[in-house]
């Protein structure tokens, strides 16, 4: 039976009073909730402090981006066992702005995916078709050759412990969501593409929908069977709304 997951990226957003005010209420909304794994992924700068804050709390705590290398002289870059060092159990990859607006390609972020896992932290790998392609009827190519330059590098069975967010790149962002039943059918694409390499990881793997997530359409998309949880961008910047959403997921 797989566990649902709440995970929020906070983006380039906070402050050191945001992240302390906002964990903490976090924190107290969500006290008794145990049936569903949550995480936070707040900035770089402030994963020592979110450390702090969350500590002993059922909030983990992740991390948005991280360098393949274990170290070097890659100025202004983060490695996994750094990341490690704070606590962080997940690390976000491959996200649709790493990729539009960075330049992150497939073999990058398998790169990227391999160095989260190795460091024992699970990587949450995002995947996502533009409207343009899903205008094409593409999607599941998209999404599945997205997922295979990660399977052909690290195979299939980590995917017992890894995390893969099915992230719309239309969706993100602009308020506007896909439907549980467009959310299920890529979803489900997705668990049927894996079961053909791993059934056993096929069914373990937690796969999250991304993509204007909220309190208010949360529960229809978590009741979708292969939906098992969101990641989520601008709702999670509000702690009653980010556990409302967790209840939803309940
Ligand atoms: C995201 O950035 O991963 C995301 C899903 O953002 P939003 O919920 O704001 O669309």
């Amino acid at each position: 039976m797989r566990r649902k997951l709440v995970a929020g990226n906070w983006k380039m957003h906070g402050s050191r009073r945001f992240v302390e005010d906002t964990l903490r209420a976090m924190r107290d909304a969500t006290d008794g909730q145990g049936a569903v794994d949550m995480a936070i992924c707040p900035s770089l700068v402030h994963l020592p402090l979110a450390e702090k804050v969350l500590s002993g709390s059922r909030i983990a705590l992740g991390a948005q981006n991280v360098h393949p290398a274990n170290e070097g002289a890659f100025t202004g870059e983060v490695s996994a066992s750094m990341l490690a060092e704070y606590s962080v159990a997940y690390v976000i990859v491959g996200h649709s702005e790493r990729r539009q607006l960075f330049g992150e390609n497939d073999s990058l972020v398998a790169d990227k995916f391999a160095a989260v896992l190795a460091a024992g932290m699970a990587p949450i790998l995002c995947v996502g078709e533009s409207l343009e392609q899903r205008e094409q009827g593409i999607t599941h190519q998209v999404v599945l050759s997205q997922l295979d330059a990660v399977l052909d590098r690290a195979g299939s069975k980590v995917f017992n412990r890894a995390v893969i967010a099915y992230e719309p790149i239309w969706a993100i962002g602009t308020g506007r969501t896909a439907t549980p039943e467009q959310a299920q059918d890529v979803h489900a694409a997705i668990r049927q593409h894996l079961a053909g390499q791993d059934s056993e990881a096929a069914e373990h793997c937690v796969i999250l929908y991304g993509g204007s997530v909220k309190a208010a359409n949360a529960g229809e998309l978590f009741d979708q069977p292969d939906i098992d949880g969101g990641l989520v961008g601008g709702a999670s910047l509000k702690a009653d709304e980010f556990a409302s959403i967790c209840e939803s997921a309940s």
